[in-house]
């Protein structure tokens, strides 16, 4: 069997470098097409020098040219190429069979969706894209016939839970299923007084205590955007209703999440918290791989507790459902002023408590429009973001 080719969105990231490491563990089935990253060159420079990919992009020209420079010294014959068009062309070229999308954030719709449209395997870890446009991302698939994976620990979780045959994207009730339980480490917060809340730092918000992840997801799972962010990502991979999609905490991040059936069953999938696992899982399925993640073990786990969020710790998580409930381009406007608000709050140009303020002002203050086309997906964005980078100006603590 000829190799699958792969292109990597997001290479240099944490989702990126796992997906490089378990690909190379299967060098038969996998052959590296294309693998992108905004602006470390060096990094992705190593990357070229170990997968020759046919193809590198870098978002700038200048990191383009020095990347272009290291190859070339480095007798690499990988083609560079610059800039977000470069991005849409490798997530959709004839030459390319599977697309994991791990670029962090909104920068990450457009490749995505390019993906989707080619009628890509897609391996989603970009969960930002279909906060932004569920509806758009959902058609492209269904027209196309992509076949869509879920990467995120949780719905990938989800995903080994439902009946073989079963395909994201289409209502999940059919098969029986009729609640989703989404599991939460609850980050580095969850015992920290709330009010000393006001005190933390961004470096004690990126310490997550079970995964190691990327700055961005790592704030968000200090405030639980995240989480919030999974729902909406759950409501347009399951076709469920917000009622149905419960999250709750569970420190040791050992059960990913669960599915409860008709019949009284709950299925859950297992496993050490890394995400090996489920990128080893969407690479080989409907088959399995080695992943390079040890083996669980039970008995050094001891217990595994349960308890419900508390809304006063975690209101970014009530805000996540009150878009999902509004609908239309509501949960985009509440992706950017998250956006937003995290990297000022990275910038400490606003405190940890000011996130949540921030997104619900955005949320009060930009009216939800049709999420039908992606013209007012970009235009809600935009204006999302505009209200919130003046909101930073007004009641930020300066640059
Ligand atoms: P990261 O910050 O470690 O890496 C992001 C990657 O995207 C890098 O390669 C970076 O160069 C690239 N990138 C950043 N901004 C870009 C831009 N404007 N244009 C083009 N490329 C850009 O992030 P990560 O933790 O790997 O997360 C990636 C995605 O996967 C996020 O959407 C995140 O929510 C999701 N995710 C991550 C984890 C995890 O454990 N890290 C788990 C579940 C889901
Ligand atoms: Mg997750």
């Amino acid at each position: 069997m000829a190799a699958e080719r792969v292109t990597i969105l997001g290479s240099t990231g944490s989702i990126g470098v796992s997906t490089l490491d378990v690909l190379a563990r299967d060098p038969e089935r996998f052959e590296v097409y294309a693998l992108t990253a905004s602006a470390s060159v060096e990094k992705l420079a190593e990357q070229c020098l170990a997968c020759r990919p046919a193809v590198a992009v870098m978002m700038e020209p200048e990191a383009g040219a020095a990347l272009r420079d290291l190859l070339q010294r480095a007798g690499v014959a990988t083609e560079v190429r610059v800039g977000a068009d470069a991005l849409a062309e490798v997530a959709s070229a004839p030459e390319v069979d599977v697309v994991m999308a791990a670029i962090v954030g909104a920068a990450g719709l457009l490749p995505t969706l390019a993906a989707a449209e080619a009628g890509k395997r897609l391996l989603l870890a970009n969960k930002e894209s279909l906060v932004m446009s569920g509806a758009l991302l959902i058609d492209a698939v269904a027209r196309s016939g992509a076949k869509l994976l879920p990467v995120d620990s949780e719905h990938n979780a989800i995903f080994q839970c439902l009946p073989e045959g079963y395909t994201c994207g289409e209502p999940v009730r059919p098969s029986g299923a009729e609640r989703i339980w989404l599991t939460a480490s609850g980050g580095p917060f969850r015992d920290r007084p709330l009010d000393r809340f006001h005190e933390i730092t961004p470096e004690e918000a990126c310490a997550h205590p079970n995964w190691d992840m990327g700055r961005k997801i790592s704030v968000d799972s200090a405030t639980m955007m995240n989480k919030g962010l999974e729902v909406i990502e759950a409501r347009w991979l399951f076709a469920l209703e917000p009622e149905a999609i419960q999250v709750v905490l569970h420190p040791q991040s050992i059960v990913h999440s669960m599915v409860a059936y008709a019949d009284g069953s709950v299925l859950a999938q297992l496993g050490n918290p890394d995400m090996r696992t489920p990128i080893a899982h969407a690479l080989a399925w409907p088959r399995r791989m080695g992943s390079g993640v040890s083996p669980l073990d039970l008995f050094a786990v001891g217990r595994l507790d349960f308890a419900p969020p508390s809304s006063e710790r975690f209101p970014c998580l009530d805000l996540a459902y009150r878009a999902l409930k509004t609908g239309g381009t509501a949960t985009t406007v509440l992706n950017a002023a998250n956006e937003v608000a995290v990297q000022s709050f990275l910038d400490r140009r606003i405190r940890f408590p000011a996130i949540a303020d921030l997104i619900a002002a955005t949320l009060d203050a930009v009216a939800a429009g049709p999420a039908d086309s992606l013209e007012g997906i970009l235009a809600a964005d935009a204006q999302a973001r505009d209200y919130a980078g003046h909101w930073v100006t007004e009641h930020g603590t300066g640059p």
